[in-house]
């Protein structure tokens, strides 16, 4: 496919686009939303409805969340005036400061009668802190094999509504690019997918998704978010016979210096897609790519790498 510049890109070297977009207060319903009908007829329809319970009980979190420590508004402050990631996910998940958000989520999921569930569930409310830290620090650092699967989208649950609580909870954030463009400016956190947006000042611009809090920061386009080259990216999308090749809702952007990929979703083509949804909704896509060769350094916070 071409790497000419898209619309959108000229508009916005003229006028410097927001870095922020900050995902709306209901986020997590309208991911289960999104989960609930793509469910329909889709191979992993138990997962997807099992995910979309899971962020029923995210959006509770959010709407009413458990007592927590406050916000430490001086570390706040001084993260932002050095340009660091102010809820670093490095630090914070050493703290335990999320654990009440993991406890209300296992008081609050009404689960699904399956034998495997249960005994995850069980697994997370025996764990002891030092145990349940040592699996969120492997997981918000991407080492998935060093928890087991089952636990990776309780967990992640867990996770994702205590970081986007902060994050939507802390008004007037100044938040400064990452070290590089993969990365979180708010939590440190890799990039789980990108969004095209299509209204307004975001119009045409690219927004990085973050895989813990949702937050998004601008990154321009036809550019690789891992070694920052452009040379010969190419986009990549499942056969679907509701859209040509070129309005595919869902693009993968695949590089050939660093062979890696980054799922991109095109509102434009899809104004109600999320990208969540849509990331754990098109799983053959990361099969194919990964027969190809290529590398996925996006996690997503909810699906183990090659689980069942
Ligand atoms: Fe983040
Ligand atoms: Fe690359």
């Amino acid at each position: 496919m071409a790497t000419i510049l898209e619309p959108g890109d000229i508009e916005a070297a003229a006028s410097s686009p927001p870095f922020l977009h900050l995902p709306p207060n209901n986020l997590f319903t309208l991911r289960a939303q999104r989960l609930e009908r793509l469910a329909d007829e889709h191979p992993l329809a138990d997962y997807l409805r099992l995910v979309a319970g899971l962020c029923h009980v995210q959006q509770q979190l959010m709407d009413d969340p458990p007592a927590t420590a406050p916000t430490d508004l001086e570390r706040l402050r001084v993260c932002q005036q050095h340009g660091l990631p102010p809820f670093a996910a490095d630090s914070l998940v050493r703290e335990g400061v999320w654990l009440p958000f993991l406890e209300a989520l296992l008081q609050r999921y009404p689960p699904p009668a399956r034998p495997a569930v249960e005994k995850a569930l069980a697994s997370l409310r025996n764990a002891n802190v030092g145990q349940l830290k040592a699996w969120a620090v492997a997981l918000v650092s991407g080492q998935f094999t060093l928890l087991p699967a089952a636990l990776v989208p309780f967990l992640g649950a867990a996770l994702q509504a205590a970081w986007s609580h902060w994050l939507l909870g802390t008004p007037n954030l100044h938040l400064k690019p990452g070290d590089s463009l993969s990365q979180c400016p708010a939590c440190g956190s890799p990039a789980m997918a990108g969004v095209i947006r299509h209204r307004g000042k975001y119009n045409g611009l690219r927004y990085l998704v973050c895989s813990l809090c949702a937050c998004e920061w601008h990154v321009v386009r036809v550019k690789c978010v891992y070694c920052e080259q452009s040379k010969g990216l190419e986009y990549l999308s499942l056969d679907d016979d509701r859209h040509a090749a070129d309005q595919a809702p869902l693009r993968a952007e695949t590089c050939p210096g660093c062979h890696s990929y980054l799922k991109l979703l095109y509102l434009e083509n899809d104004a109600e897609a999320e990208a969540l949804s849509t990331d754990l909704g098109s799983l053959m896509l990361d099969m194919r790519l990964e027969q190809e060769g290529y590398q996925r350094p996006a996690p997503n916070l909810l699906l183990a790498p090659g689980s069942d």
